[in-house]
């Protein structure tokens, strides 16, 4: 492959990433609209978004509420199988130990996250569970559109605080 095409090539994979993250951040808005932390998430299987999902731990006063958890669910009713190997997930915030879990248990592909969860996180911040020797090795990709996520999240706290 010579430079030109290997950029070219670079260039429709981010376009790509960046499509999905945007559809995840457009979930994120929604949990925004409902007072839920601003979090979205889409599943994506051979370059579909197969689920889409927003936070709504608060509303439905679940424990597994989280957005990619919730689109897991949706994913693996749509495949018909709890196996989402070829499955890719792209959530605006880095996951946490219950949703890493999840995916691990489920053979996801891949995960693209936005922000970095630094209370959280188990991709980089609190720790790097994915590196750890499971059976299953799920990939990793952080600070995809990032700022975007960020400035959600930002303004939702501070619109909490001075409520
Ligand atoms: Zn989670």
């Amino acid at each position: 492959m010579n430079l030109d095409q290997d950029i070219i090539m670079k260039s429709q994979e981010n376009q790509k990433k960046y499509k999905f993250m945007n559809a995840a951040l457009k979930e994120a808005k929604k949990a925004a609209l409902k007072d839920e932390v601003p979090v979205g998430a889409v599943v994506v299987y051979k370059d579909e978004i197969i689920a889409r999902a927003h936070n709504l731990r608060e509303s439905k006063q679940i424990i597994h509420g989280h957005a990619e958890f919730l689109a897991m669910m949706k994913a693996a009713k749509k495949i018909g199988s709890w196996r989402l190997e070829d499955c890719e997930i792209y959530v605006t915030m880095e996951p946490c130990p219950m949703c890493a879990g999840a995916m691990i248990q489920s053979r996801v592909k891949k995960v693209y996250y936005g922000v970095k969860d630094y209370k959280a996180g188990v991709a980089e911040s609190v720790c790097q569970l994915f590196d750890l020797p499971f059976n299953h090795k799920v990939e990793t990709e952080g600070l995809i559109l990032h700022e975007e996520s960020e400035k959600l999240i930002k303004t939702f706290f501070k619109r909490l605080r001075n409520k």
